[in-house]
């Protein structure tokens, strides 16, 4: 079946609604998303969405600009972070105007508390900086935005799954996409398409992301000729619930929440002795690990407590109702009277799709622009984040990059002429399903999933080596050959759970490998990627972006992509 858009949205995450509702009424707009709108990643959002307001206490976007920077380790692009932290306010504004029911001061103003790495006066001590709507924060954003994209007259297709974009003549225009009811595949042609696919989280065995978040969108641009950059930087969320990954969010801690050790001591104290356990992630992270390493962790065992019991129950009910919910049904703790269980999870990917700040998809290390293909929210990479994400600023980021990508489509396509498709565009997507349908091979989706996260969580996690990375490269691409040899257990077209794992596990094969070699290339530590055979930072030689672009013959092929400096010289990272 054929449609015709002027722009085509995949993803209906906060990025994808909000650059949807940007589209002006004249321009005709489909969001595509493999599940119900409303149950994409961004609505399992908890704590909040910075931005400088001083509602609480005294703030500016300039000390929100300096911890940006300091908390990417000096590897975000300053001029995407002052748009970041300039236009944060205004965003926060426009979602209360369309009726975000944000959490209040007594008289009245958008409540704000603190998050790990917000500070104030560039530095001195923890600043209220993350607008919420108690630990529900997504799920409110997400709700109101859909409700203004149904009013906007946006059309939705739900649980239709990306499976290529169509490529003509170096121009992005249009993509197949699969009815995952029906099993029918699909052709959207359109003037552009903006991938907002969200993160990938799924490549690692323990993480905080949903079953979708696979990183489909990253991978098919790959394919496509788009350039990945800095996927090397894995951000590990300090407080997921033991073995389970489901994350309490930071907002715990913005609330006065404490991590202590077997002894009972709040640790953060000697690492961090300004902000404390509101350190930025990556840094607590490795503290959790390294008492772990030194005996530290509770009865002997890979974890550590957070403490919320001196926090009162009126707190905890009212501003992280919905965390201290997980802890009992999860945990089996009572959060009133006992500490959480918590161990480092896999959270938020920094690298993503190249984009600039216009959410154009480039090719290069010179940012010229790919025609007709975009990228915002998590699946592109700005880079605002640099190698380590703040807490709170992935909100902002998908909105406010979310808003220039529809804007800048707006204008692009005022431009172009809709370009013809080449024939027959479905051809290889229903060759690729039949291959899969039809294999006899003996291996089992299942399998090489597991082996696969196993190994980015034992050697591609928050520490990493030398060793350990040419070990990992070496696995996945083993794996990568014993998935030519699938056989899928299903074989019918209506919810072919099995076909779509079996997509979906290629796509994160793909990125496993590109996020290994990254890590293997960069000898250095930045934010979250920690090489213990490197420890330190080497601005000298390592202040650039990695981007790594596909070759069907010679596999991920690296080049480099200069920071952009503009206010921040790098500084030694002290908290
Ligand atoms: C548990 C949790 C809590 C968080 N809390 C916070 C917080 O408090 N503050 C903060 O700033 N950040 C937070 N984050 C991070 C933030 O929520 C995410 O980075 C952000 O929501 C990603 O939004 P997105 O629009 O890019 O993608 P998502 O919301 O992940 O949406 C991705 C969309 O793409 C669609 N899609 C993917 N692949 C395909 C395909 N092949 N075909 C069709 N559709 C496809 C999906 O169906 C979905 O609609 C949190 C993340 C998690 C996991």
């Amino acid at each position: 079946m054929k449609h015709q858009f002027d722009v085509v949205i995949v993803g209906s995450g906060l990025a994808g609604l909000r650059a949807a509702i940007e589209l002006e009424e004249d321009a005709s707009v489909a969001v595509l998303s493999k599940v119900f709108a409303t149950r994409s990643h961004s609505g399992a959002a908890q704590g909040g969405i910075g931005a400088a307001l001083g509602n609480e206490e005294e703030d500016n976007w300039e000390w929100h600009m300096f911890d940006t920077v300091k908390g990417s380790d000096y590897l975000g692009d300053q001029d995407a972070i002052e748009i970041l932290a300039q236009d944060a306010p205004r965003t926060i504004y426009e979602l209360e105007h369309i009726g975000v029911p944000f959490n209040r001061t007594p008289e009245g103003k958008i409540a704000q508390r603190a998050f790990g790495g917000h500070t104030r006066n560039f530095g001195e001590a923890p600043v209220k900086r993350a607008c919420y709507a108690a630990d529900r924060t997504g799920r409110v954003i997400l709700d109101t935005l859909w409700e203004k994209s149904l009013q906007r007259g946006i059309q939705f297709f739900d649980e239709f799954q990306l499976m290529s974009l169509i490529i003509h003549e170096g121009q992005c225009c249009g993509l197949i996409a699969y009815e995952i009811a029906t099993g029918k595949l699909h052709t959207f042609q359109s003037k552009a398409v903006l991938l907002a696919t969200g993160g990938y989280g799924k490549v690692y065995k323990t993480t905080s992301n949903a079953f979708a978040s696979t990183g489909d969108g990253l991978a098919i641009a790959f394919r496509a000729g788009a350039p990945l950059e800095d996927m090397e930087f894995v951000q590990f969320h300090p407080t997921g619930i033991y073995k389970l990954g489901i994350l309490i969010s930071e907002a715990a801690r913005g609330e006065g929440g404490i991590l202590r050790n077997n002894e009972g001591e709040r640790f953060m104290e000697r690492y961090a002795p300004v902000i404390k356990d509101l350190a930025p992630r990556d840094m607590v992270s490795r503290c959790i690990l390294e008492e772990i390493r030194a005996g530290k962790g509770i009865d002997g065992k890979d974890y550590v407590h957070l403490d919320l019991t001196h926090l009162g129950k009126e707190l905890l009910d009212t501003k992280l109702a919905e965390i201290t919910g997980f802890a009992r049904t999860y945990a089996g703790v009572e959060p009133v009277n006992e500490p959480i269980p918590v161990q480092p999870t896999c959270h938020y990917m920094m690298g993503g799709i190249a984009a600039d700040v216009d959410g154009r998809v480039i090719t290069d290390s010179e940012g010229t622009a790919f025609p007709g293909l975009y990228a915002a929210g998590e699946c592109a990479c700005v880079s605002v984040h640099g190698a380590n994400r703040l807490g709170c600023n992935s909100l902002l980021d998908i909105l406010v990059f979310g808003r220039r990508a529809g804007k800048e489509m707006h204008r692009f396509i005022s431009t172009v002429e809709t370009v013809e498709l080449p024939p027959d565009p479905e051809k290889v997507v229903a060759q690729q399903i039949i291959a899969l349908m039809q294999s006899e091979g003996k291996e089992s989706i299942g399998e090489i999933r597991a082996e696969m996260q196993k190994v980015m969580m034992d050697d591609v996690s928050v520490f990493r080596h030398k060793e350990g990375l040419e070990e990992a490269v070496e696995k996945i691409r083993e794996l990568k050959q014993r998935y030519r040899n699938i056989r899928l257990q299903d074989k019918g077209n209506c919810f072919n759970r099995d076909l779509l794992d079996a997509i979906e596990l290629g796509h994160m094969l793909d990125l496993a490998e590109v996020i290994t070699l990254g890590a293997l290339s960069r000898e250095e530590s930045r934010g979250a990627h920690s090489r213990e055979d490197f420890p330190k930072r080497d601005d000298e030689k390592w202040l650039v972006h990695t981007m790594f672009k596909h070759s069907a013959d010679e596999g991920p092929q690296l080049f480099f992509k200069p920071v952009t400096i503009t206010r921040f010289q790098p500084k030694e990272r002290k908290y």
